[in-house]
């Protein structure tokens, strides 16, 4: 969580930020500060408010470094990725308490399983490295006509507080291993375990191929998505500011990648009314990571013939997670990420409670006193009799909050899950081996898993159809579409 007022609690770190070889306060000296979400009031560090003049020095060293970065051989491209890897392996525990401190992930659930996740990330792409390669074209005897994949120039790459190390790392490790360099900026309510990552890099990288801007959405990263040097944007958050990114984008001409929201649909069939399936349900729908994930499972639509029994299993399992402190290793679920947040994600669970029919089944509105008042806590909440098109149903709540709808014909199932401007993620639960494949091949979203709700692993191409994003990323198709240009050279042999 951020803010630009001095909390009651003091930080007790002080960050700078990483412009080509120095680590640097905002030029105007500005600062902000991030809060623990699972303490309210308690600063955890004061960082650097960069603006426009310090984007322009990123992208500046970022312009200075890609000059040889371009050129340099990938084997040594990789051997950077791969040191890197080892770097971030090496401090997997400090950079997973630093996430948990600020984004209030649990230690033992997940932030630890997102540094493993960056560092098997930065490997993949060392891996890849070699891999950008081009085509022959036959014109005809008298040509020889050939592509090269060349890189852009600087990346200005924008990431959100969910999943900060990750989805640094699917940005980081694809547009270096292809030539490029990069002008970073994290989500000032999660700076630090990126900050960290950014010193881990820098020890590995020259001067500028990396740099890592600290600020806010409207002014660091408004001044990166229209920067003149920045010749790509990749940019991960929600669809409305992808929306912004994209005009800003569209206004110097420069290619751009959006991995945005989803409402993603999880279909249960009648044969799959068992434990394994709702443990899945419940990894799908990323409860342990307070449901703050793009492709969180969210609208779970169960057949009626088992609906009751389904939810009944789902609430039980539910209810034995326990909610604490982030670095509590007891803990199952940690915080919401911000009072921000956390009062949207109230905000939502009322309105959906208060629908005619409505049945809240597990969690609903959070305790106002005792423990979990303390910090930004969410009960894992399940909204049963809901209709499809609620706005609970239709809107991202990124938050532990699913809804649950009934059906009773596959081909209206399907039709339900696919009525979403979203198109990010879909789980489907069967036994019934045609009827998956044909429910899979039928769900409109770009990252569909059968029989289990598991995260995106590198060498998956990621991304999302309709308004859930443009571009694909986390695999080498990804990385020769999203940080490549073809360059076709032909030549006369007359
Ligand atoms: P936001 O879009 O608010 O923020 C994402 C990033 O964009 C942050 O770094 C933010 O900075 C920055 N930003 C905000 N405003 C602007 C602007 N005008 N110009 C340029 N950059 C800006 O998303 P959230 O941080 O709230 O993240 C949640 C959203 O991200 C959800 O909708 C979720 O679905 C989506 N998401 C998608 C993923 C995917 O892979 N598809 C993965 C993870 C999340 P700051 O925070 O400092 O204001």
């Amino acid at each position: 969580m951020l803010t630009a007022e001095r909390p009651k609690t003091a930080p007790t770190r002080r960050e700078t930020m990483l412009i080509g070889s120095e680590w640097l306060a905002a030029a105007d000296g500005r600062t902000f500060f991030v809060e623990n979400p699972a303490k309210r009031d308690s600063a955890i560090a004061e960082v650097p408010r960069a603006g426009a003049a310090d984007v322009d020095r990123a992208a500046q060293a970022a312009a200075k470094a890609f000059e040889t970065w371009r050129t340099t051989h990938w084997k040594d491209r990789a051997r950077a990725l791969y040191a890197i890897a080892d770097g971030v392996e090496a401090r997997l525990e400090e950079l997973a308490r630093t996430l948990s401190s600020e984004t209030g992930n649990a230690l033992r659930t997940i932030t630890r399983a997102e540094v493993r996740g960056a560092v098997d990330t930065f490997r993949y792409f060392a891996g890849v490295a070699s891999e950008v390669k081009g085509e022959t074209v036959p014109l005809g005897p008298g040509l020889l006509s050939y592509t090269l994949r060349e890189p852009f120039g600087v990346v200005g790459a924008i990431v959100p507080w969910n999943v900060p190390i990750t989805i640094s790392a699917w940005k980081i490790g694809p547009a270096l291993a292809t030539g490029n360099t990069i002008v970073l900026k994290p989500s000032a309510d999660a700076p630090l375990a990126v900050l960290e990552l950014a010193r881990i890099c820098a020890e590995h990288l020259p001067p500028g191929v990396l740099n890592v801007v600290t600020g806010l959405g409207e002014e660091c990263g408004a001044a990166i998505a229209e920067h003149p040097l920045v010749r790509k944007l990749s940019f991960t958050g929600h669809t409305d500011t992808g929306r912004s990114v994209m005009r800003a984008a569209a206004e110097r001409i420069v290619p751009v990648s959006l991995e945005l929201g989803g409402k993603s649909p999880q279909i249960v069939f009648p044969d799959s009314n068992d434990d394994r399936s709702v443990d899945g349900v419940i990894a799908g729908m990323r409860f342990t990571r307070q449901g703050q994930s793009c492709t969180a499972g969210s609208r779970l639509f169960l057949h009626e013939s088992i609906a009751d029994d389904f939810l009944a299993k789902l609430a039980a399992k539910l209810s034995k997670l326990r909610i604490g402190d982030p670095l509590d290793e007891t803990t199952d679920i940690g915080a919401i990420a911000s009072k921000r947040q956390f009062e949207k994600v109230c905000g939502y669970i009322a309105d959906g409670a208060d629908q005619k029919g409505a049945k809240v089944i597990a969690g609903g509105t959070p305790p106002s006193r005792g423990p979990l008042a303390e910090g930004y806590f969410v009960q894992p909440t399940v909204i049963a009799h809901v209709a499809n098109d609620w706005r609970i149903a239709r809107e991202e709540v990124f938050g532990p909050v699913m809804v649950a709808i009934p059906w009773r014909d596959e081909t209206d199932a399907i039709r339900m899950a696919n009525d979403t401007h979203y198109g990010l993620a879909a789980y489907v639960w069967t036994r019934d081996i045609g009827r998956a494949i044909r429910t899979a091949h039928a769900l409109d979203a770009g990252f569909v898993q059968v029989n289990q709700g598991g995260g995106q692993l590198p060498g998956q191409s990621y991304g999302g159809f309709k308004q859930s994003g443009i571009g694909r990323e986390v695999s080498l198709e990804g990385m020769l579409e999203s940080y490549t240009q073809r360059k076709a050279v032909t030549i006369s042999l007359a």
